[in-house]
């Protein structure tokens, strides 16, 4: 987690790294700091909080004059947030000065290492540790930074992307990654360092990424050198154009991202098949499954490995795939595949989803499930990101940046992309005729229109929103297709408000939860027309005979559920498979219009980061 923010080159470092550092803050965001070489000196600057406590801090503080520097927003894995802690880290000579997102696993033995060596520490950090680890080699070898780096780097066992430069040498950063994403952004005499390109798009569109285990020494005026941190090979640098552009990492209107990508939708699921989709013709095109079909349709299962909301799309998937493709599919979290040792083999296709691409036990999976022989096929957002060049194909959601900490246009693009993919199948395995499956291209076009309309539910969710508030426990019910999107609407609840929620299954509802109901009890049932609708009633009746308040998801003119509902929220009608779609845009309203009445931050949540590069 964390956001790492470099420049290097001709203007003034610190108002692109202070806004860089606001850009990159979603990913991380307990405390921040800066460092700047001002022509003979470090000047650092560092605080427990938000970047705009340091930026309070910063004018106070620092003479922030200076070409060179480096900054960074935590997300703590070693010592409790506070300004010690934070980053940037001196060694203790002060002539190097480091940031660092992802884990030194083994900081504790080189701790002890280096103050048997006379070595002091700080912070509770293991980044402190890495920065005098590089500086004692550099010493011991009386070598270059980029050497010592090098060095030191071989002898640590975890994860990082880190920026260190010397204040003996202000002429150069030196970068290096593993596990946690690193950027390089090339300009005219001029370099970007970023965990993504969002801080450096307004200045050149040309970046480099680095892979793993590879490091990078950048020079004001002589350019980048990447070499393999294992064996010293150089490497070609490969400068990529990127695509993104400033408007699709501003708020523009909104009050928070988080509402800002709730509205997107209908334009990200419209992304998501642009090309893809072309119901004229009646076809699905997507190249990494084209390419790839033999081992789709020979695979004897498909099994999806994710974390947090991108596991619950995959378990809208298990739904689709089964009921279209025919095909057996298992949905594990990343976390519990990677060290439980499963069975899987090359008769098996494995489909990662990461909205970021860079979910540490995701990644984690991904190479266990390689190393057993299956086919990878990656669902990511981030275009270039580690799990999009770790796997073997895959497809882009193009939901464009998702910057709210809680994932909304990922959810719903992700499901879009797999749903495609199951079409796809199901249509090269004859398991849909083919006016089905012309019928469910047909209504899939129709859902970015029908997300408008589910928004329009805006206000009224606000109104029910302010009834419930108050409420310290919230139960999500859903069944088939909605089940997992009773989880996610729980999971959205949870993150932002902090009020404590849990999805079911509805049937499931009467082997536990049913006694936790009682007239405080919000419950919110999605009880969509098609799928198990009467079913769902009857789970409703048994809700109301137990006084509970019932909030219902229901297809428009729905009479039913309205007359035993507290309340009604209405979305389009569509084919079963699709209301996912449909029914979690008024969860993800619910949540943010409660989280915004307790005055939390949407944003940027309490011990929660967007892309979680740490295991
Ligand atoms: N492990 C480092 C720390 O706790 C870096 C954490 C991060 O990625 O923000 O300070």
């Amino acid at each position: 987690m964390c956001g790492i923010v470099g420049y290097i080159g001709h203007r003034e470092a610190y108002p692109i790294i202070l806004k860089g550092l606001k850009r990159l803050e979603y990913r991380g965001y307990d405390s921040a700091g800066i460092a700047i070489y001002d022509g003979n000196d470090i000047k650092l600057s560092k605080t427990k909080g938000k970047v705009a406590d340091l930026e309070e801090r910063l004018e106070k503080e620092i003479s922030t004059n200076g070409t060179l520097g480096i900054g960074h927003t935590r997300w703590a894995t070693h010592g409790v947030p506070n300004d010690v802690n934070s980053h940037p880290h001196y060694s203790n000579s002060g002539d190097l000065v480091i940031i660092h997102n992802g884990i030194i696993e083994n900081y504790e033995s080189l701790k002890k290492e280096l103050i048997k060596r006379g070595y002091t520490f700080k912070s509770d950090t293991d980044t402190e540790v890495l920065v005098n680890l590089i500086e004692d080699v550099k010493k011991k070898e009386n070598i270059k930074l980029g050497k010592a780096v090098q060095i030191a780097l071989n002898q640590v066992v975890g994860a990082y992307a880190i920026a260190v430069f010397d204040k003996n040498k202000p002429n150069e950063i030196v970068v290096a990654r593993l596990g946690s994403p690193l950027a390089i952004g090339v300009g005219k005499d001029e370099f970007f360092i970023a965990s993504d390109a969002s801080p450096f798009i307004e200045y050149t569109k040309n970046a480099i990424y680095l892979e793993d285990e590879e490091m990078a020494i950048v020079r004001r005026h002589k350019g980048v050198k990447i070499r393999k941190i294992k064996d010293d090979s150089l490497v070609a640098p490969y400068i990529q154009e990127l695509q993104l552009n400033l408007e699709q990492i501003e708020k523009g209107g909104y009050d928070h991202f988080m509402l800002k990508e709730i509205y997107e939708q209908p334009r990200a699921i419209l992304d998501t098949f642009r090309g893809r989709l072309l119901s004229n013709e009646g076809i699905i095109k997507m190249a990494g499954v084209e390419d790839n079909m033999k081992k789709f349709l020979n695979a004897n299962r498909i099994v999806v490995v994710a974390c947090g909301t991108s596991w619950h799309a995959g378990l809208v998937s298990e739904y689709i795939f089964e009921n279209l493709a025919r095909i057996p599919v298992e949905v594990e979290y990343a976390s519990e595949f990677r060290y439980r040792n499963p069975v899987i083999n090359e008769n098996d296709v494995v489909i990662a989803i990461s909205q970021s691409g860079e979910t540490a036990d995701t990644l984690a999976a991904i190479k266990l499930a390689k190393s057993k022989g299956a086919f990878v096929f990656g669902v990511c957002n981030v275009v270039g990101s580690s799990i999009a060049r770790e796997t073997h194909a895959g497809a882009y959601t193009h939901a464009g940046p998702e910057i709210g900490v809680a994932s909304t246009k990922a959810f719903t693009t992700q499901i879009t992309v797999l749903t495609l993919i199951a079409l796809r199948l199901a249509r090269a395995k004859g398991t849909l005729s083919s006016s089905d499956y012309r019928h469910h291209l047909i209504e899939l076009e129709l859902i970015p229109d029908k997300v408008k309309i589910a928004l329009e539910s805006d206000a009224y969710v606000k109104t029910i929103a302010d009834i419930y508030k108050n409420a310290k426990n919230f139960l999500y019910l859903g069944r088939g297709y909605n089940f997992p999107v009773a989880l996610e609407g729980a999971l959205k609840l949870k993150e932002i408000s902090y009020i404590h929620a849990e999805g079911y299954p509805a049937a499931e509802m009467k082997h536990g939860p049913i006694a936790l109901i009682d007239e405080n009890m919000p419950i919110v049932v999605i009880a969509t027309k098609k799928g198990h609708y009467e079913k769902v009633v009857s789970n409703i009746q048994e809700i109301k005979s137990r006084s509970g308040k019932i909030i219902g998801i229901v297809t428009a003119g729905d009479e039913q559920v309205k007359n035993l509902a507290d309340h009604v929220i209405e979305v389009p009608e569509t084919i079963e498979c699709l209301t996912p779609l449909l029914t979690t845009i008024p969860l993800q309203l619910l949540s943010y219009h409660i989280a915004l009445m307790l005055g939390r931050n949407v944003d940027q949540p309490r011990n929660l980061a967007k892309a979680v590069t740490v295991e």
